[in-house]
């Protein structure tokens, strides 16, 4: 297959294990069928610890070594390379302005995905600031994009209105757990033991659902070339779950303290 044959998929994610926790099941099977695979983390990870004196540069470095040692646990079993982006943008302040969106505008146009997965922007089970930025960013780039560097398929995760539930092997769970192990500074062995069984309780109960283990997206439907307009959030049950998922992640904990002045944090974002 010549490398212009290959299919190229983009997983855009706000932290380094976003994969491990949204859509690892498609990670690992493009990864299996050789296709060209490259996650772009869009912010620095410089927050995400209970522990505040590694928060910032040390909690920065920390994590890209855990999220190149997951490439290596996906390389040991697929024989291939995840490749990883860096955006460079402060984690809890991942912005939604012109320099991100045409950061994403850019990759894209240079990168030119057949496919791309990225949070679900609008029914999202995950309220996280970064998260719901990481999918706006990635709609809005592609509302922009001419019809030759346009995706064929957009698929968000982290969403409670999934469309689509694509096949995913049930023995490539042990790899997501090896994969999540990875990140040390997030998941304890104890925590991941955890996943382990939960997962399995959770791909077996969907087996009986949907007829076989899969992973459930939210696919972004195009018409005539272009993504269909997301439809704001406008069902009682909806604005029920909305509601729901949005509690959950808002209660008050003080996961942005200090501020990035404080630790001398800068975005450290290079224009294509
Ligand atoms: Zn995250």
């Amino acid at each position: 297959m010549s490398r212009s044959n290959t299919k190229k998929v983009v997983f855009f994610t706000p932290h380094a294990d976003d994969i491990e926790f949204g859509s690892p099941f498609m990670c690992i099977k493009s990864l299996k069928l050789g296709y060209d695979v490259t996650e772009v983390l869009m912010t620095n990870c410089q927050y995400g610890t209970e522990r505040k004196e590694f928060r910032g540069e040390r909690l920065e470095k920390i994590r890209k070594r855990e999220m190149e040692n997951v490439a290596k646990i996906y390389k040991k079993h697929t024989k291939n390379q995840l490749k990883i982006i860096y955006a460079g943008f402060i984690d809890g302040h991942l912005p939604l302005n012109q320099k991100a969106l045409n950061y994403v505008i850019n990759l894209i146009k240079e990168i030119k995905p057949d496919i791309v997965f990225a949070p679900d922007p609008v029914y999202a089970i995950d309220y996280h600031f970064d998260h719901l930025n990481t999918g706006r960013l990635v709609y809005f780039a592609l509302k922009r994009l001419n019809s030759d560097v346009m995706p064929k398929r957009i698929f968000f995760y982290y969403s409670f209105k999934s469309n689509i539930s694509i096949r995913c092997r049930f023995k490539d769970l042990k790899i997501v757990i090896e994969a999540l192990s990875q990140h040390k500074s997030q998941v304890s062995p104890l925590k991941s033991k955890f996943l382990y069984f939960s997962r399995k309780i959770y791909q077996i109960n969907k087996y009986f659902k949907y007829g076989g283990f899969s992973e459930r997206f939210r696919e972004l439907k195009m018409v005539d070339g272009k993504p269909k307009t997301d439809q704001k959030i406008n069902t009682i049950k909806d604005s029920m779950l909305y509601s729901i998922y949005y509690k959950l992640i808002n209660y008050p904990y003080d996961w942005y303290f200090p501020t990035p002045e404080e630790l001398g944090l800068q975005e450290k974002v290079k224009l294509l």
